[in-house]
């Protein structure tokens, strides 16, 4: 989530990696600042939950296409941090750090909190969020 309180614009993703390695991050900051004018140094954004860096393997191709911070090959296989990047492509797009939230909960890693497609082999819950911003009172005088 990334939203702005002077505007009172809110953008709502659902990353995963071809989306975070395909710049939706910059794409939304991009929308909110096109659309509703923001300025990134005000808004704040929260990542939730999400498959952690120990659990998310992907493809050598995957993990090549983010920065090597956020990547590494350990025990046989490639693992990518993607919260991580999500809060690195925020900050670049001109959020403060300080005002980026990370849950670093993992989805795969607290089977008694979360579903998850990739530790239930597909055969899983959803998850859901909502946001909702509401009607500024000031609109009604
Ligand atoms: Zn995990």
């Amino acid at each position: 989530m990334i939203y702005s309180p002077p505007e009172r614009a809110l953008a709502a993703l659902h990353v995963g990696r071809r989306g975070a390695g395909g710049g939706i991050v910059g794409s939304a900051v991009g929308v909110l600042r096109e659309r509703f004018r923001i300025d990134p140094g005000y808004a704040i954004a929260v990542v939730g939950p999400g498959i952690c860096g120990k659990c998310y393997t992907v493809s050598r191709e995957d993990a090549l296409r983010f920065p090597k911070e956020v990547r590494r090959f350990d025990r046989g296989r490639w693992r990518l941090d993607l919260s991580a990047f999500i809060v690195r492509d925020l900050a670049a797009h001109g959020i403060r750090r300080r005002n980026i939230f990370s849950s670093r909960l993992c989805t795969a890693c607290a089977p008694s909190l979360f579903f998850s497609h990739r530790r239930d082999g597909g055969v899983t819950g959803r998850h859901w969020t909502l946001a909702i911003v509401r009607p500024d009172p000031r609109d009604a005088e």
